[in-house]
């Protein structure tokens, strides 16, 4: 296939100082709960980008020092020769496809807390640290900030000695001692550096200066700005300090790499924010420098890029999640395959790796994190390893990917739905309020199977025991997903709430369904992701007068992890939905509801007419228990295995499902070498490393 001419512009070279970018795709820095604790993890991953077409491919924030320690999140670290060598694994592995590597350089301020390190907090004035733990920041002096420059000139060297191509000094989301600095909010000092911008931003500017004179010759010198915190007057914004701050440093760096603080609002959710979101923001830096200029806005579509490029707004498609989604996007776009591009569904899994301190997992790509671990590539994956038949039944997020994965295989393959749609809990899913991105999880793997004459798709078609045995298939994956539990039973109740069993209450499935739900309502969330609120939100939009009662201390509290958390609770709140948290239900009762303090277990008297039970799943796994007990009919009919997948198996999240979906098909008669340990580990080097 060939390209698009339409597009030819997105593949033209670019200039950052020294360095040139082949094409116009940029994947900015974004952590990845990678980081210092599994090195390789990190740089076949990158590597994985870099073979994918991205022009650059940068790093998460990397600690210049052990006074920004970030622990026990794993940021990367340039402190010693050890780091370098780390860096060096993905740079060697980004370079071996032509791409830049860059890294972005950090000092996070008052945003850290040297849990481990123990050293001391450094912020522009003496103020409470911002992320929670108690502890504050000491205001630096004259020898801390001549101490600052030395550290970032010093990691600046490293990174150089690890032959990065592009240096970021970092003054973005909030998070970073630069933009501590900046902001009048944080800065309260009375000598050079506080007071007028002017001063403010002479700290960024000398580290800018510093840095360009240490590795300029060689690097090209990158900086992140957020022209724009979203909160008014309270902070920088793009129609003011924002603005004035570019034309300050305008010509100073080799790129300006700008967005909107903070994270949440950068990495926004598609709950909440669309493609392109950023731009009446970051539209003006291009007036202001003759630099070129990178963006993000959730980026997935070609036409898109090509319009922001073609009217100015940037000069390099800037882009995060796109690229942890497909990895091979620009490819895709470059050898004319745009259909096949894994659209991002800004979900934030992907962020929630970052806060759990664990490798990121993506809901659209299942080998995300595991391109090293598992040897997992997004877009090669072994022929068949025999001419066996797979029948898979169920085409939810499960189904669909493992009938994907093994018609790319090469396999026979047989997909049963037992609806007339396919999709299973994405495609009801993809019908409340804000999550119709999600619908891209089915959308895209439909589309692939489409073009695959090997794997057939019968709707309709719920089948029994019987009808798997008769089917005539080697191997059979039970792809039947899960179901709301009405009962009650989750995290916080072991028994059935007494009057769960009426016909007043509900599940999130009902409400999808529109199901005869009558005012008020109330929605019980012991499960604390997502359902509960979008649910709430969605009978609210109804019409209905709802009460969010939960037993997490806040609206949808793990949310906290997508990013989302605060967002939720002030639509909630704006909506008229009132929230009830640290709360129990004890009884359901015709018209009235017995709630309980999660602590005290007082009782408090409640309203409602209907419940909607958000609790956990059960999953629907009767099918697969009944095979998978019989062998002897299972043998008499020819079949070799019986596996259960996705939310059959373990309810949890989308991305799990997908990920067990494509784990399965990987593993048909290629099962790994020691199931005990079927991945590949990071060991910590016992004796000393460097
Ligand atoms: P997962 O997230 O694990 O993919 P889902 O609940 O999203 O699970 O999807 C499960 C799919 O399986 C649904 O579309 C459902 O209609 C389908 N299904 C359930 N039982 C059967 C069955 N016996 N035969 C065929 N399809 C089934
Ligand atoms: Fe996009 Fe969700 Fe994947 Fe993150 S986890 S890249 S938001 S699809």
């Amino acid at each position: 296939m060939t390209r698009d001419a339409r597009y030819d512009i997105l593949f033209e070279p670019v200039t950052i100082g020294p360095v040139t970018a082949k094409n116009r795709f940029y994947q900015v820095p974004h952590c990845c709960g990678m980081g210092f604790n599994w090195p390789q993890t990190h740089a076949k991953m990158r590597e994985v980008k870099a073979e994918g077409g991205w022009a650059v491919v940068c790093t998460e924030e990397c600690m210049i020092h052990p006074t920004s320690d970030y622990s026990p999140e794993p940021q990367a670290r340039l402190w010693d020769a050890y780091d370098v060598k780390c860096l060096a694994l993905m740079n060697d592995a980004v370079h071996r496809h032509g791409a830049l590597a860059g890294v972005e350089l950090a000092h996070n301020g008052v945003g850290t807390q040297n849990l481990w390190t123990r050293m001391k907090p450094l912020g522009p004035s003496n103020r409470a640290g911002v992320i929670g733990v108690p502890t504050q920041t000491r205001a630096m002096d004259k020898a801390d900030i001549r101490e600052m420059r030395r550290w970032h000139r010093n990691a600046a060297l490293r990174a150089k000695e690890a032959d990065t191509d592009i240096v970021y000094v970092y003054a973005g989301h909030d998070s970073t001692v630069l933009m501590h600095f900046m902001q009048a909010r944080r800065n309260h000092r009375t000598d050079e550096y506080g007071g007028s911008l002017e001063n403010r931003v002479r700290l960024t500017r000398e580290i800018l200066e510093d840095t360009k004179e240490a590795v300029g010759d060689r690097c090209g010198i990158a900086i992140r700005l957020a022209v724009d915190e979203l909160l008014g007057d309270d902070g920088i914004t793009s129609d003011g300090e924002g603005r004035e701050i570019v034309e300050m440093l305008a010509e100073l760096p080799d790129l300006w790499d700008v967005n909107v603080a903070d994270w949440a609002n950068d990495s926004v959710t598609s709950r909440f924010g669309e493609e392109g979101i950023q731009e009446s923001h970051i539209a003006f830096v291009k007036s202001v420098t003759t630099k070129p200029v990178v963006g993000v806005g959730w980026f997935t579509s070609p036409d898109t890029m090509v319009s922001q490029i073609k009217r100015g707004v940037v000069d390099m498609i800037g882009a995060a999640r796109p690229s942890i989604a497909d990895p091979f996007l620009p490819k895709k776009i470059e050898e004319g395959r745009v259909e096949e591009i894994r659209e991002c569904i800004g979900c934030n899994i992907c962020v929630s790796g970052q806060h759990t301190s664990t490798p990121m997992r993506c809901t659209q790509n299942p080998t995300m994190g595991d391109e090293w671990s598992r040897g997992w590539h997004p877009e090669t994956i072994a022929a068949k390893g025999s001419d066996d038949g797979i029948l898979v039944v169920g085409a939810g997020p499960a189904g669909l990917e493992a009938a994907r994965a093994l018609g790319q295989r090469g396999y026979r393959v047989a997909l049963a739905e037992a609806t007339t749609e396919l999709g299973g809990r994405v495609t009801w899913e993809s019908s409340l309020p804000g999550l119709s991105a999600w619908a891209r999880v089915r959308d895209w793997r439909v589309g692939r199977i489409q073009d695959m004459a090997n794997v057939e798709v019968y709707r309709d078609s719920h089948l029994t025991p019987e009808n798997v045995l008769e089917f005539g298939f080697e191997h059979v994956l039970v792809a039947t997903g899960a179901a709301w539990r009405k009962d009650g039973v989750g995290i916080t109740n072991a028994a059935t709430i007494p009057g769960a069993d009426g016909d007043n209450v509900f599940t999130p499935e009902d409400v999808a369904a529109g199901t005869g739900i009558t005012g008020p309502v109330i929605v019980f969330d012991d499960d604390n992701f997502y359902m509960g609120g979008v649910v709430a939100e969605k009978l609210r939009n109804d019409g209905h007068d709802v009460t969010l009662v939960t037993t997490g201390t806040c609206a949808s509290a793990w949310t906290e992890n997508t990013l989302e958390q605060h967002r939720i609770q002030e639509r909630l709140l704006e909506c008229g939905v009132e929230i009830v948290v640290s709360h129990n239900l004890k009884a359901i009762g015709d018209g009235d509801v017995d709630g309980a303090c999660v602590y005290s277990e007082r009782v408090r008297a409640l309203k409602a007419r209907s419940v909607v039970m958000v609790t956990s799943r059960q999953p629907n796994d009767s099918l697969y228990r009944v095979l998978a007990d019989d062998n002897d009919k299972l043998e008499a009919a020819g079949i070799k295995s019986v596996q259960a997948i996705g939310d059959c198996a373990v309810p949890s999240i989308i991305a799990v499902a997908v990920h067990d979906g494509h784990r399965a098909a990987r593993e048909m008669d290629s099962p790994p070498a020691d199931p005990d340990l079927p991945f590949r580990r990071e060991y910590i080097a016992l004796a000393d490393a460097v």
